[in-house]
């Protein structure tokens, strides 16, 4: 069998289409989807496109390694904060790529998209491994919604080739710009978590290359400790080459919103749970300036997938229409813009309910329709806290936490408040867990974000809760222990040669 292919995925067969040198020997694999590999010379192409099969991609043969370069901007995480002064890339693009480990006498990391927001996916002083070439699509079986694709290949790819088959990702985050790698290694979470659970409840398997050079392919039946360990492990039991996914059938593109404008916190609690049981999907914007009497007022966004045909002349897709092209100055960003824009956003809301029909891309992706929108918070940088609190004190300690942040006047203009369901996560140090989970945005101030953070923590940890690593830069090392006392249990399987700036911080680990 030759290196970085397994029968499973190759349904129709393989093609041996020849040698392209001066690199390497290829195998040419036919695919059920219409993707064109961009590494695929012209030529072969239209060799290719005379074949019956949809498309084909390629699987090299032999292993020539990338060198290792000093790492770009554009290895950096969403937030900005912290930045990483030196950091070297190890581009992966082939499944067979496996890096020399004899020669590299540092840490590794794997990177997907950079769409974390803290240090969880920077490497500093390490390398990382940019899984962002493993960009193919492996097999999709129509029938039963199974996909497997390399671990590079970002939600938005797969959304592209699904959606319009009547295949949806069971699980949706805030952006499609991220790699299912990513999505695994954080656990993500989406609207739907009181329905679906997190990502990795849909991860059927997932094929793991550790430094030892093994390939192991874990699954919640086999190597089910490793599979365990690797679902929201943050990159640090080895690099995920692949992964098969259950997805959930869809009737349209197309989904029924409804906004509801609350005047108070105590309103979000009632219409959250009546809105658990009849949709599929749930979440609240909160004005996080607003305090007093008018505490946690906010949005509450609902909705359900439109099963049946698309309405004549309604459109199925957003487009991306803006674009932040610099830093915004940091004189713009100050308690009076953000108030204005929270009580603005509130007061737009013309009446209390509204009923939409709503492509799903505008429903799930708002912040992706402005390109780099990051940059409004300037140069410094921002942080983004989010947390979870378990149901039993939950109320109290997100009223706790939005008063706390209301009197520091430091909010956001992104407050996020949605209650997770009872599905556990699968992963030893996955975050979601049943309760209220609160994502808040702050510009990077220094000292007096790091210390409203800190407050907040004293109320997280003392309501039995716990902070987002994906959204981390600055939780301290015995919080990180009280959040996830699974740690013990989850360093039997950590890879030894990966690392990342995250977890030396949280652990005090030295590489
Ligand atoms: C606008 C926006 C909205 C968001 N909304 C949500 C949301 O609703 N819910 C949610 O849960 N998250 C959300 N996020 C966070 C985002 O989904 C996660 O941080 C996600 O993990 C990012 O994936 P990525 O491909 O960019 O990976 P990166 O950020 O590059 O890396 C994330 C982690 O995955 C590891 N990793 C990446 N590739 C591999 C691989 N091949 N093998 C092993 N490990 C790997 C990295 O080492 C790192 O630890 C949002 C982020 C943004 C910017």
């Amino acid at each position: 069998m030759p290196p970085g292919h397994r029968p499973g995925y190759d349904p129709f067969g393989a093609v041996t289409v020849g040698t392209y040198a001066p690199s390497g020997t290829y195998r040419c694999v036919r695919f059920a989807t219409n993707f064109w590999d961009s590494t695929l010379p012209g030529s072969w192409r239209r060799e290719i496109e005379g074949m019956p099969a949809h498309s084909l991609s390629l699987v090299r043969e032999d292993a020539t390694p990338m060198p290792v370069v000093p790492a770009g901007p554009r290895y950096q995480s969403w937030g900005r904060y912290p930045r990483v002064a030196r950091q070297d890339v190890l581009q992966i693009v082939w499944r067979c790529d496996v890096p020399r480990w004899d020669t590299l006498d540092r840490s590794v990391l794997p990177f997907g998209q950079g769409r974390s927001y803290g240090d969880s996916c920077l490497n500093e002083g390490g390398v990382l491994l940019d899984a962002s070439g493993l960009r193919r699509f492996i097999s999709f079986d129509h029938d039963h919604g199974i996909l497997a694709c390399e671990a590079g290949v970002t939600l938005a790819e797969i959304l592209a080739v699904t959606l319009p088959r009547g295949w949806i990702l069971p699980v949706i985050p805030g952006t499609k710009f991220v790699s299912v790698g990513g999505a695994i290694a954080n656990d993500i979470h989406g609207k739907n978590h009181h329905r679906a659970g997190s990502f990795g409840c849909h991860v059927r398997n997932l094929e793991l290359l550790r430094s030892s050079g093994e390939r192991m392919t874990c699954s919640p039946e086999s190597h089910s400790d490793l599979f365990a360990a690797t679902v929201g492990g943050l990159g640090l039991t080895g690099l995920i080459l692949s992964a098969e996914l259950q997805l959930a059938r869809v009737g349209t593109a197309l989904l029924e919103v409804e906004r509801i404008r609350f005047g108070q916190l105590n309103e979000f609690f009632e219409i959250s749970e009546e809105s658990d049981a009849t949709c599929e999907h749930t979440v609240a914007w909160i004005d996080c300036l607003a305090g007093g009497r008018k505490l946690g007022r906010g949005v509450f966004h609902r909705a359900n997938h439109v099963q049946q045909t698309v309405p004549a002349g309604v459109r199925t897709r957003g487009t991306v229409a803006l674009s932040v092209p610099f830093y915004a100055p940091r004189v713009l960003l100050n308690r009076y813009t953000m108030k204005a824009f929270n009580t603005c956003y509130y007061g737009g809301q013309f009446t209390t309910t509204r009923k939409r029909l709503t492509p799903y891309e505008r429903f799930f992706f708002p912040l992706d329709s402005v390109r780099n929108w990051n940059r409004v918070y300037g140069r410094p940088g921002f942080l983004q806290y989010q947390c979870v609190v378990p149901p039993r004190v939950g109320r109290d300690a997100i009223r706790e936490i939005l008063e706390r942040t209301a009197r520091a006047g430091r909010g956001s203009f992104l407050a996020v408040l949605k209650q997770f369901g009872q599905r556990a996560s699968p992963g030893l140090l996955s975050f979601p867990r049943p309760g209220l989970t609160l994502a808040l945005d702050f510009p990077f101030q220094g000292r007096p974000t790091l210390a409203l953070c800190d407050d907040l923590d004293a109320v997280v940890a003392q309501a039995g809760g716990a902070v987002y690593p994906a959204k981390d830069a600055r939780m301290s090392p015995e919080h990180f222990a009280r959040y996830y006392p699974t740690c013990d249990d989850f360093l039997k399987h950590m890879d030894p040669r990966f690392s990342s700036s995250f977890w030396r911080r949280v652990t005090g680990a030295t590489d």
